[in-house]
């Protein structure tokens, strides 16, 4: 069941990607007989959620109607006091007689607890409306709170005849456009991880300078210690995490993490998670993307095809089969991909 206002909601959440986790993103908006009269977001973690900002966007005039309006939340408002007071709490205070949810919060601490007690308190809820949207929007969120695993997109850029790029050679593929989409990627993350040879080859910085925004975490595999000082992932300005053994030097935002045995990827994993990092984009190289694919544990694929050939190179990983198709679409000469897996692993 598609809804205009619910629409509107989950357009507004989205503005709060990057700037939210791990706290899902989530939009309001009031309306009184068909016209908005609030509108909201949770801008970003540890301030005012999406309903708060709603209703406070209630022009003086308005105000009035707000106890006969609707309250249409992108996600179940929060029962819980965390940062700020419950959400649930305000839309009783305000009297606010209906609200339609897409979402109930699988959160543990709100989990239908929230629709339980408006309904208890004679307030008309609907639930589930432009749900697969929803879920959609935020499913790092949900992955992350119910597979208690970040969500892992795995992303690379290969040429119209299947190659990542020329061996040891940095190799441009994709056009500026694709450039700042990646970036917004980035700030979208909460972390980046990449291989020894790729930050050697192509010596990232792994920031997000093109959209602005923020910059998640860096991690690089250097189990043999062959990235060499002067590479801009070891430049110390980000926070890092080097999988790999101890360097010399002073390093404030870079923390080294020597491995006794073959690095499993599901350690990696399981830092991120209890660091409250709920989103990993793997930006290659062939190697890593390999691992990630066989070994499983992946959620997303976005594949940026270019309409030049390279002739030769490093092959561009095989696609999983059963993948599904979730959007495409084309930047200048390239065209994007973004695929899950065949259960759709939100
Ligand atoms: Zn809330």
């Amino acid at each position: 069941m598609s809804s205009p206002f619910m629409h509107r909601c989950l357009d507004l959440a989205r503005l709060g990607a990057g700037y939210v986790a791990p706290n899902p993103m989530v939009g309001a908006v009031l309306v009184h007989e068909g016209k908005m009269i609030g509108e909201g977001w949770h801008e970003r973690w540890g301030e005012a959620h999406a309903e708060v900002n709603c209703v406070r966007s209630v022009l003086p005039e308005n105000q009035h109607l707000i106890p006969y309006s609707t309250l249409y939340c992108s996600l179940e408002p929060c029962f819980h006091f965390g940062k700020t007071p419950p959400c649930v709490d305000l839309i009783l205070e305000k009297k606010i007689p209906h609200v339609v949810i897409a979402n109930v919060d699988p959160n543990p601490r709100v989990a239908g607890q929230s629709v339980e007690k408006l309904r208890a308190a004679g307030v008309q809820v609907e639930t589930g409306v432009m749900a697969a949207e929803g879920a959609w929007l935020n499913r790092s969120f949900f992955h992350w709170i119910n597979q208690k695993r970040p969500y892992v997109i795995l992303k690379w850029a290969q040429s119209a005849d299947g190659f990542l790029g020329h061996l040891g050679v940095r190799t441009a593929i994709s056009g500026p456009a694709v450039q700042r989409l990646v970036h917004r990627w980035r700030h979208e993350s909460d972390a980046i991880l990449v291989g020894t040879k790729t930050a050697v080859t192509d010596n990232p910085k792994l920031d997000a300078r093109l959209h602005g925004g923020n910059n998640p975490l860096r991690i690089v595999f250097d189990l043999e210690k062959k990235i060499s000082a002067e590479y801009n992932i070891l430049d110390d300005s980000i926070p890092t995490w080097v999988f790999g053994p101890q360097r010399d030097g002073i390093f404030e935002r870079t923390e080294f993490f020597p491995s006794v045995g073959p690095l499993q990827l599901t350690d990696v994993l399981q830092r991120l998670y209890l660091t409250n990092r709920a989103t990993l984009l793997v930006e290659g190289g062939a190697y890593i993307l390999k691992q990630f694919i066989e070994s499983g544990l992946w959620n997303e694929i976005r594949q940026i095809e270019s309409a030049h050939t390279l002739g030769g190179g490093v092959p561009a990983p095989a696609l999983p089969t059963g993948l599904v198709l979730k959007e495409q679409f084309q930047l200048g000469s390239d065209r994007i991909r973004i695929f899950t897996g065949i259960s759709g692993q939100v």
